[in-house]
């Protein structure tokens, strides 16, 4: 018996729901590549990505995805036998690590623990030890999507300036932009990246990286930079440059709209949503997690991120409760990855979610744990609805 007829609801970190805006907006011919009506579009889109990351700095556009993004940011301010600090606190970051290790960067990894944020004690420590000044860039994830944790980057900038070290500052925002904060400039970051496929709610296959002043004065000595990837290219006159080649129309038209759609709620209207989505999630976690059936992965509820939550599994097996909300419920849940491989699911509430969506889930959730006896979970919906009415008053 099931009971998924009806829209599926994908409740993934990556990708997520596509608001039907973003779906008509790429619904149409492509247009002429070399035509104004292309460089217009690109170039309105360039002006808005700039007040996503709270950038003067440009704006780069790339056909890839979270890995390319990744690429990217590297080889266009590093060259062989450079030294990154990768700040370790969950996939995310020793994903990219082991991305730069491969390009032939010396990587070093602060130590971190899977179930908290980075500490910036620890580095600040670390940055004064290096009198040297070997470390050229310091690389962190804003959310880390495997475990779910938020690390606080304005105190992550004020640990570097504290050691007084120059290192470049590179963030990946990609799990977290639009879904909370994220100020560029006024937090000193050279190098920020995005993609397309989570907060930003369009379908994968576009990544933006963003790069202020210093991160371009580094390019110049980057032996890393490749023609596909390269910013001095990509600032050429022609429009086509922007894009290395042809543009990525229909995603272009797709991220118009979805520019359009963040602008007309507001970034602190989408911020407060995302807050107030993941308050009534963690509520429903907390009850199920009464009996330790469940319990949350991130231990200090001040590091979990807006925008998907690891929960841990205790004695029974995700993957069993994610097939059961898939084929009864039709909600696919984010399955755990790296070290949580069978032993978590997540949650997202990033993007296009609304209180039905993230109520739909969590029922899910809450009917799969009966309906396959795991613990005596129940009251997470009711707990999680409360909260939204109860914050959110006559509105
Ligand atoms: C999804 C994600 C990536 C990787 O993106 P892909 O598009 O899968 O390559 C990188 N960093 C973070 C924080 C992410 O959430």
């Amino acid at each position: 018996m099931s009971v998924s007829r009806g829209r599926k609801v994908l409740a993934t970190p990556g990708p997520t729901i596509l608001p039907d805006e973003v779906l008509a907006a790429m619904h149409r011919q492509p247009i002429d590549l070399y035509g104004s009506a292309m460089e217009e579009i690109t170039q309105s889109c360039l002006a808005d990505l700039k007040s996503v990351f709270g950038t003067q700095g440009s704006i780069y556009i790339y056909i890839t995805n979270g890995h390319g993004a990744w690429e990217a940011a590297l080889t266009n301010i590093l060259s062989r036998g450079d030294r990154v600090l990768a700040l370790e606190s969950g996939l995310f970051a020793t994903a990219w690590a082991d991305l730069a290790r491969a390009l032939g960067i010396e990587v070093e990894l602060l130590p971190g623990d899977p179930r908290r944020a980075v500490d910036p004690a620890a580095l600040e420590e670390r940055l004064r030890a290096d009198r040297e000044h070997r470390i050229k860039a310091i690389l962190v994830v804003q959310v880390d999507t495997a475990s779910s944790v938020v690390n606080d980057i304005p105190a992550i900038r004020a640990a570097i300036d504290k050691a007084g070290h120059p290192a470049l500052f590179l963030v990946d925002a990609i799990a977290s932009l639009a879904t909370m904060p994220f100020m560029m400039d006024a937090w000193r970051i050279d190098v920020a990246l995005g993609a397309a496929q989570k907060g930003l709610m369009l379908p994968p296959g576009i990544a933006f990286v963003a790069a202020g002043p210093r991160a371009k004065q580094a390019r110049q000595a980057a032996g890393l930079a490749t023609r596909f990837w390269d910013w001095v290219f990509r600032d050429g006159e022609e429009n086509y440059m922007k894009h290395c080649g042809t543009a990525p129309e229909h995603l272009i038209f797709g991220l118009r709209a979805a520019l359009d759609l963040l602008a007309e709620e507001g970034p602190a209207a989408t911020f407060r949503r995302h807050q107030l989505l993941a308050d009534a999630v963690r509520e429903a976690v907390s009850a199920w997690s009464k009996d330790g059936s469940v319990e949350f992965n991130i231990i200090a509820p001040s590091q979990r991120s807006n925008a998907v939550t690891t929960i841990l599994t205790n004695g029974f097996d995700p993957l069993e409760l994610q097939q059961w909300c898939e084929a009864v419920c039709g909600v696919s849940l984010g399955t755990g990855i790296g070290s949580f491989s069978g032993k978590g699911f997540r949650i997202a509430h990033m993007g296009h979610v609304n209180a039905p969506s993230i109520l739909g889930v969590l029922g899910a959730v809450e009917a799969g744990l009966t309906a396959l006896r795991i613990g005596k979970a129940s009251g997470g919906v009711s707990a999680a609805s409360a909260l939204l009415g109860r914050s959110i008053g006559r509105g």
